[in-house]
């Protein structure tokens, strides 16, 4: 037994194979299937590290089971032939080869969230968030697509995999099939709820007969589409109960449509929010029941298996930020794990624009084959300058190669803007990467020197210094509006640290200039009321509209969301024309922006800004002059680069300007977001 994390490491046998633990690595696309052998090369080494990182199972990104089934790449991301069996045995044994990981595939039909020409669904009714509509499968082609399905199982088998997971959730195929809404045929398998579930029911029964009882075949299920057309509960249970006799081993959770309004995976979610609903269902069933959402530790992991909400834990995002997650959680190092902060920048923004993943914390997920960390071969004396993401990702990486590295921060803090960004409500998990980042440090011996401010001549570069990396980041920009140096204007930073402390006292009108990601999050934290809905599942339900208890039809269905709002009337403005709120993330950012809009925060884009005097904020647009009353403005107005130290050192020492490098936000401060640092910061230090 683990005596860390027993119910973790327990291992789950389920007659014809036995997993070592209950850490799933949960699906998630990559990006890096269509791209063919040398993409396939990429996975193996991706899912080769997270295996020897100790986690029990895993379940490849969705793999269609036939070309209409594909996401984006029509007929590139599909397993029906010999040939893609080829590229599949590259996986599945460099998994195999670790020793007693399993891995399954998991077989999904994009159905109407295809991004192609030869888009399908029960019904030709389109989803809101795409703007192509589906032709309407005939009879026959809903039976060769079984077909396909079953086809793709068996040559999953063939490829070695220990299993596949059929996904019936999230507006994918399936599950259009089992809404009314989305499933208007009038044939047998259209109609009331029991002709409707037999579309996947037939598919499992099939994939069962053909692959025979040793085969792990995995389920999904939508429990909540998070649509007031959605399921009710004892639908989501005849559906689960149904799949159980049809053949599957397992069922997992799913929570919410693409198209839900509800953010079910954002960092602004509580950890494990949802895993109640799943423990409901595993009540009704007899086979095991996996889980997941925003279960990012092994602590919150094993309490959900304690409160036997399910038998297996899935954690898809956590395996991109920590490959070793499990085996240090096995080990007690948790304090050493790369903890997955839910922000979607590097996975899931990916994903849905069309780049390779990764992860923001951890620039090596999916680029294992191309950027090693390898003990150095000379071992180099560093400096660097500035404890932001950049400077941190940098000392941490360059000391665990061997190098001897000493970190000068001018403040008396470590994460520059992470400080910052810990403090807004919803973005909590920051703490954990400034908490990584200082056991990093301790844990390589990296010498950290707080609060002082070194001059280009005491770093001598060449001398006492192989490298120095200026790391210096940026300063918030004051535009030249008249009034601006008024002492009701505050910076956004003086913003977030004196409120957050109560040392600030902002009034009832505020006034927001810069609609940027900061300006944004600005106008969460003076906003919020009470506690942050991202640390209360009662408060996060009441906020979005959820009832987890009565589980009405898609879990939302005739309830309003009324989140807790503060007594203040908010303006947030930018100059451009665009929709406020389109520099956000793809994945987060309507979530960000309709939260707000609920607290009444009202935003102005097309806006110049004229001048600022005791009554507020004078601006012009389209309509003419106006004032916008305001006891406080807030400028998030982006930033310039703070670089002065690294050209003192370039003129200073001119011999060494390849030593001397200039990473993060004083390099690039246009982009001075922390996936850019952290990546620029480990590639520097992999070179070094
Ligand atoms: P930003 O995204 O560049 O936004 C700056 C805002 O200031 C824009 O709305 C811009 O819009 C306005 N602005 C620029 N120059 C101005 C001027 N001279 N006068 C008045 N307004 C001006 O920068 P940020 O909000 O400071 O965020 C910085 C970085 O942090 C970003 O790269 C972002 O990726 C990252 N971040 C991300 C998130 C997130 O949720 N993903 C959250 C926080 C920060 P107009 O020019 O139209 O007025
Ligand atoms: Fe988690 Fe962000 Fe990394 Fe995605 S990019 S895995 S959400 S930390």
């Amino acid at each position: 037994m683990n005596h860390h994390y027993p119910k973790l490491f327990e291992p789950l046998d389920l007659g014809f194979i036995t997993l070592k633990n209950r850490i799933l690595m949960g699906s998630m696309h990559t990006g890096l299937e269509p791209l063919g052998t040398p993409g396939f090369e990429r996975l193996a080494a991706y899912y080769r590290e997270r295996a020897l990182g100790g986690v029990g199972l895993i379940i490849t990104g969705g793999i269609a089971p036939n070309a209409a089934g594909s996401l984006d790449h029509y007929g590139k991301d599909k397993l029906s032939n010999d040939n893609e069996v080829i590229q599949h045995r590259l996986v599945t044994d460099a998994v195999h080869s670790t020793g007693d990981c399993k891995i399954c595939m998991q077989i999904l039909h994009a159905g109407r969230h295809a991004k192609h020409n030869e888009i399908v669904a029960p019904s030709a009714v389109g989803s809101p968030i795409n703007s192509l509509v589906p032709r309407e499968m005939s009879r026959e082609e809903i039976e060769t697509t079984i077909a396909d399905y079953v086809n793709c199982a068996v040559k999953a088998q063939q490829a070695g995999y220990d299993g596949v997971e059929v996904i019936g959730s999230a507006g994918y195929l399936i599950s259009t099939f089992l809404l009314a809404s989305t499933n208007q045929r009038t044939d047998k398998w259209g109609g009331n709820y029991n002709a409707r579930i037999q579309f996947p029911l037939e598919i499992l029964r099939r994939i069962r007969a053909a692959v025979g009882p040793k085969f792990l075949l995995i389920y999904r299920i939508s429990t909540m589409e998070m649509l007031p057309e959605g399921s009710s509960w004892e639908e989501v249970v005849t559906l689960a109960q149904g799949a159980q006799v049809a053949g599957a081993s397992i069922i997992s959770t799913h929570f919410t449509w693409h198209e839900g309004r509800v953010p079910t995976i954002a960092t602004r979610v509580p950890r494990a929010a949802f895993t109640e609903v799943t423990g409901k269902l595993r009540a009704t069933l007899s086979i095991p029941v996996i889980t997941s959402n925003r279960i990012n530790t092994p602590e919150v992991a094993e309490s959900v298996l304690e409160s036997s909400h399910a038998d297996i834990i899935s954690m898809a995002r956590p395996m991109l930020a920590d490959p070793e997650f499990a085996i240090k959680a096995q080990q007690g190092r948790e304090s050493e794990i790369n903890t997955c902060i839910a922000c979607n920048q590097a996975c899931l923004d990916h994903v849905f624009s069309r780049r390779p993943v990764s992860c923001l914390v951890n620039p090596r997920a999916c680029h294992e084959t191309e950027l090693l960390i390898s003990p150095a071969k000379a071992l180099k004396t560093i400096a660097v300058v500035g404890a932001g993401p950049a400077g941190l990702a940098f000392a941490t990486t360059a000391a665990q190669r061997g190098h001897k590295v000493s970190l000068f921060e001018a403040s008396g803090e470590l994460g520059g803007h992470f400080n910052l960004a810990k403090l807004i409500p919803g973005k909590e998990e920051f703490r954990e990467t400034l908490r990584y980042y200082k056991t990093q440090l301790e844990l390589h011996s990296v010498d950290v020197i707080l609060n002082t401010k070194v001059t280009a001549e005491q770093l001598e570069v060449g001398a006492q210094y192989d490298h120095v990396v200026v790391a210096t980041g940026i300063r918030s920009r004051t535009p030249e509006i008249e009034g601006i140096e008024r002492s009701n204007v505050y910076s956004y930073d003086d913003l977030i640290n004196g409120f957050s402390e109560g040392k600030v006292d902002i009034g009832s009108k505020v006034a927001i200039i810069g609609a940027g990601g900061i300006g944004f999050d600005v106008a969460e934290l003076i906003s919020h009321k009470g506690i942050s809905a991202s640390l209360d599942k009662n408060v996060f339900a009441k906020e979005w509209g959820l009832d987890f208890d009565k589980h009405p039809r898609g879990g939302v269905a005739g309830l309003t969301p009324s989140p807790e709002v503060a007594d203040r009337q908010i303006t947030l403005l930018q100059r451009k024309h665009t929709s406020v709120g389109r520099s956000l993330g793809l994945t987060t950012g309507w979530a960000h922006k309709l939260g707000l809009q609920r607290r009444g925060v009202t935003m102005l884009k097309g806006v110049s800004y004229e001048k600022i005097n005791e009554e507020g904020l004078f601006i012009s647009t389209d309509d003419g002059p106006q004032l916008i009353k305001a006891d406080s403005i807030v400028v998030c107005a982006g930033q310039e680069s703070v670089r002065g130290l690294y050209d003192e050192l370039v003129k200073l020492y001119p011999k060494h300007e390849a030593k001397i490098h200039l990473i993060g936000g004083a390099d690039v401060v246009a982009e001075i977001d922390a996936k850019l640092a952290i990546d620029q910061g480990v590639r520097l230090a992999a070179s070094i």
